[in-house]
């Protein structure tokens, strides 16, 4: 006789577990619909609300290859009614350095130029933008409160270029113009590719662009606009290429003079493929590169969020600068955005209030409508820019 088993316990095991797998399935497909959905909205370029005067225009109109690709980034031009010379603030290099595209973003919402020239290019690795550094656990957008109440957000991206661009990295970076061997993770930084190369790879081809447009446009005098560690030896500082130096020494006096205390650095000549050292091999400009202190980019920082980008305010920071381990003054009110902006802007204009005197008396450039370093640190970011437009500043692709 065949013994007959009870078939009713192993089958309700059986079902518990088909709903156990049933219900993490859902838990997992919920989580990821979540997350995708939080990296898609990265992808959702930032409102820009430009002075009045400003024309916008796209890179790729200076290296045509580079339209409709993700490197594509616009670039605003103000003239003044007066002839003079021509400045570039080029911010974005790293988006995961606030202070550099904010700067760029508070001279386009507010600059009125009166002689020369201004062009703004607030997000230089646009593609950066679109996501944070993995496993930095980073931002993902910072918020700014305005007057009238409403609030603007900035995404907080990351230093590389985009990694579906390029991927896989190379073991090793070789600087093609000078075979500089470098950790393959800098193939994808903007600031080691410099001249670029038109048919290299996504970060070489736009650094090319920002080269064939400082040469097609004949810019006297261009910014690119950094942070850095606190722990980091170069900060608050001003890299200066030697056709920028005497430039440089004269302002770094005058903004000592104010209060502002900068550390002068010339551009090493067998460091390649940075701004500082290529825009002025390869072109006529005179190149400086200005890095302010970011705790939130900071290895000794802890817990990183929102209000660390905003106010800088982190306590290992605090003991780091007790125990004399930072390049740069800390204290109890950290670095807050508002500041390291200021930083960044009053230098800009001290530099511009000198290029009659030390470059050339028809290179003069006048700029109206900005906040002094003071007015800024008291006010806050929110003060100084523009309501949004119901239009949104879409690449045109
Ligand atoms: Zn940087």
């Amino acid at each position: 006789m065949i013994e007959k088993r009870d078939p009713s316990p192993s089958a309700l095991n059986f079902k518990g577990t088909r709903a156990t797998a049933f219900c993490l399935l859902i838990c997992a497909l919920s989580l990821a619909w979540i997350a995708s959905r939080d990296f898609a909205s990265m992808k959702t370029p930032d409102v820009l609300v430009p002075a009045a005067g400003f024309k916008r225009h796209l890179l790729s109109e200076w290296f045509p290859p580079l339209a409709a690709t993700p490197m594509d980034t616009p670039v605003y031009i103000q003239k003044g009614n007066e002839p003079g010379g021509s400045v570039l603030v080029l911010g974005g290099t790293h988006p995961n350095e606030p202070a550099g595209y904010m700067t760029a973003v508070l001279m386009l919402e507010r600059a009125w130029v009166r002689k020369g020239r201004l062009y703004v290019i607030p997000f230089a690795n646009i593609a950066g933008f679109g996501h944070t550094q993995p496993q930095e656990a980073s931002p993902e957008a910072i918020l700014f409160t305005l007057p009238d109440g409403s609030s603007r957000k900035f995404r907080y991206g990351s230093r590389d270029m985009t990694h579906t661009l390029m991927w896989p990295i190379p073991d090793i970076y070789i600087h093609k113009a000078s075979a500089q061997r470098l950790s393959g993770g800098e193939s994808r930084n903007l600031n080691r590719a410099y001249p670029g190369d038109p048919n290299g790879s996504p970060t070489e081809r736009l650094a090319w662009a920002i080269m064939e447009f400082l040469r097609g446009e004949k810019i006297d005098l261009a910014f690119d606009l950094h942070e850095a560690s606190p722990e980091y030896p170069v900060v608050d500082a001003i890299v200066a290429h030697e056709r920028s130096m005497e430039l440089a020494a004269a302002t770094s006096m005058e903004l000592k003079g104010q209060g502002i205390e900068v550390r002068l650095e010339p551009s090493p000549k067998n460091l390649r493929g940075l701004s500082h050292r290529e825009w002025g091999d390869g072109s006529g400009v005179m190149p400086i590169l200005m890095e302010t202190a970011n705790p939130s980019q900071g290895r000794l920082r802890g817990r990183t969020d929102e209000a660390l980008a905003l106010t800088g305010r982190d306590k290992s920071y605090l003991k780091a600068a007790g125990l004399g381990r930072l390049f740069v003054p800390y204290e109890e009110g950290g670095k807050p955005l508002e500041a390291r902006v200021a930083r960044h802007l009053t230098a800009i204009m001290t530099f511009l209030s000198m290029m009659e005197f030390f470059v050339d008396e028809n290179k003069a450039i006048e700029i109206d409508g900005l906040p002094t370093y003071q007015r800024l640190v008291e006010s806050g970011i929110g003060k100084w820019l523009n309501p949004e437009e119901p239009v949104r500043d879409v690449l045109s692709r």
